[in-house]
């Protein structure tokens, strides 16, 4: 058992609305066996659901929060709740296993520590296996009592309905850019943030989670090479041997949002730059349109979503970053010679 590394003792900001219907029910005693939550990923789901358990766990809620200082909450803070059981993928495996879902069972069985409820969090519960998640339906069909599962996916429609339909649905509404905005700022106002939100898929976790990366960091050196590689100034080969393989899916991030970029001016042109991502690269996107054209970008983007989707398997990091260099920076040019007006979208 373990927690997610950062501890939230409420909801954020753009979860309030949520977090106050479900604190009604908690107090009211009208809380369902199952709740499975929901919502778009990097936005703060999982912190949600570990800040509700932890609601649910104290002896002492205090203004619809956990107040921090009980002894469950401090059990709960280091980690070491005995009534909270935090199920995920263990590492070196890609799927929540059934082992794992029988221990679960075995522990909601036992007698609460605290004399209170169980609550276990499954996430991200689309992630597990045929077998784990018809163990699991045994003890949807048959909860012990006092317990509480917590479901988290970004994905729920991956889930089988059979389970979907003994939880109760807990959707995250999508959050709004400017409170999301004023949030990151809030935590740390050095970073571009509308274009990390931009590269992050929306997601303001996912935002954050992106600064710890170099890479992100040095994304206009990165963009920079991207030119360079277009008019034949790098060796492919070498420029993807230079990346970290550990940052293969902040790569391939990057260069789907300077190629959604390029995209969007090859085909609006300069009349709205608000739409484009990397509106600090803008120099960049212009130099790297006078070498391509619309259709390569498309066909480009499709290769770049095939690639991003073959990251959860194991993929050669290397291989891939080679073979979409290598087309960057060759593949393109073969295609330079049609008009960009004759390509269409
Ligand atoms: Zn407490």
């Amino acid at each position: 058992m373990n927690t997610t590394p950062e501890l939230q003792t409420a909801a954020l900001p753009w979860q309030q609305e949520t977090w106050r219907r479900l604190y009604t029910r908690l107090a009211d005693g009208k809380l369902p066996h199952a709740l499975l939550i929901s919502g778009i990923a990097g936005t703060g789901k999982q912190l949600f659901a570990q800040a509700f358990a932890m609601l649910a766990l104290c002896r002492h809620r205090e203004n619809q929060r956990a107040c921090g200082w009980c002894n469950s909450c401090r059990q709960f803070s280091a980690g070491a709740h005995p009534d909270y059981f935090y199920v995920t993928i263990l590492e070196d495996k890609s799927a929540i296993l059934v082992d794992q879902i029988r221990e679960l069972s075995q522990n909601l069985t036992l007698t609460s520590q605290h004399s209170g409820r169980k609550i276990a969090l499954l996430a991200p519960a689309d992630a597990m296996n045929t077998n784990a998640a018809n163990s699991l339906l045994k003890t949807l069909e048959e909860p012990s009592a006092d317990t509480l599962l917590l479901l988290v996916t970004a994905r729920p429609a991956r889930l089988a309905a059979t389970i979907r339909s003994r939880c109760q649905d807990v959707r995250l509404p999508p959050p709004d850019r400017t409170t999301v905005l004023q949030w990151l700022n809030s935590r740390e106002s050095r970073h571009d943030w509308p274009a990390l939100l931009g590269i992050a898929g929306g997601g303001p976790l996912a935002a954050l989670r992106l600064t710890r990366y170099r890479l992100i960091q040095e994304r206009l050196q990165f963009y920079a090479t991207l030119v360079e590689l277009l008019n034949g100034k790098r060796n492919p080969l070498a420029c993807a041997a230079e990346l970290d393989r550990e940052t293969l899916p902040v790569t391939l991030g990057l260069l789907q949002s300077w190629v959604m970029d390029l995209i969007i001016l090859a085909s609006i042109g300069d009349a709205d730059r608000r739409t484009i991502v990397n509106t600090d690269a803008l120099d960049l996107l212009q130099s790297a349109l006078k070498g391509i054209n619309l259709r390569a970008l498309h066909a480009y983007l499709k290769h770049l979503n095939e690639a991003v989707a073959l990251v959860a398997t194991s993929v050669n990091a290397q291989l891939l970053l080679e073979g979409l260099f290598l087309e960057w920076a060759d593949g393109l040019r073969t295609l330079e010679a049609a008009p960009l007006a004759a390509c269409g979208g």
